[in-house]
């Protein structure tokens, strides 16, 4: 099995080049934010919670996250692998993904984490929220605010995979097709 976390903040470039592992590869792609988004639009009361968190860019609680994966990975138990994309986004919800995949006698292979600064983040985001019908990604605040979120609880969680070994840093700029072709070298090295 080959399970991936692609990492970095809002706006890194993580959708993008999730499509083209998952073609490649044939992983099952794993964003808590879709799967999120898919429960409010569903309108279950989990998505209802999660909007009023999501709508001023405050990340959603852990275990609300870890129980959406852990219904996932029970349900693709024969997957070739798992790209996770915005998961794990705090330490404590990285913790919880060792032991879930414990479980499965499998493990993380590999952080990549796309870097691009907050100048570039934004511009990127405001431009996407013209298309994208998301609202946080139509309000310059809420850009900053998510990337805050990012700076305070999520970074720390490319320590975690440091410690394991188990951490690459790309540069998120540039050409996509430069950018897969980085991850992919990554990919095959493991
Ligand atoms: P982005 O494009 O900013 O990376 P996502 O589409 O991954 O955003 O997620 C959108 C929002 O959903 C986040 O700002 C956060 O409120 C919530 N969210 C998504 N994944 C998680 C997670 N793993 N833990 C907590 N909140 C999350």
């Amino acid at each position: 099995m080959l399970n991936l976390v692609l990492f970095g903040p809002p706006g890194a470039g993580k959708g993008t080049q999730s499509a083209k592992l998952i073609e490649q590869y044939g992983l099952i792609h794993l964003s808590t934010g879709d799967l999120l988004r898919a429960e409010i639009s569903a309108g279950t009361t989990l998505g209802l919670e999660a909007k009023k968190l999501m709508d001023q860019g405050i990340l959603v609680p852990d275990a609300v996250v870890i129980g959406m994966i852990d219904n996932k990975l029970n349900e693709n138990k024969a997957a070739a692998g798992f790209i996770f994309d915005g998961f794990p986004r705090t330490v404590a919800q990285a913790a919880a993904l060792d032991n879930l995949l414990a479980q499965h006698d499998v493990s993380i292979q590999q952080m990549i984490a796309l870097e691009v600064e907050e100048e570039e983040l934004t511009q990127r985001l405001l431009s996407r929220g013209k298309t994208s019908g998301r609202p946080d990604d139509q309000n310059e605040d809420l850009i900053r605010k998510r990337v805050q979120e990012y700076t305070e609880k999520t970074a720390p969680v490319a320590d975690f995979y440091a410690q394991q070994g188990k951490f690459t840093g790309i540069n998120g700029v540039g050409e996509i097709e430069d950018i897969y072709a980085q991850i992919v070298s990554i990919v095959e090295k493991n």
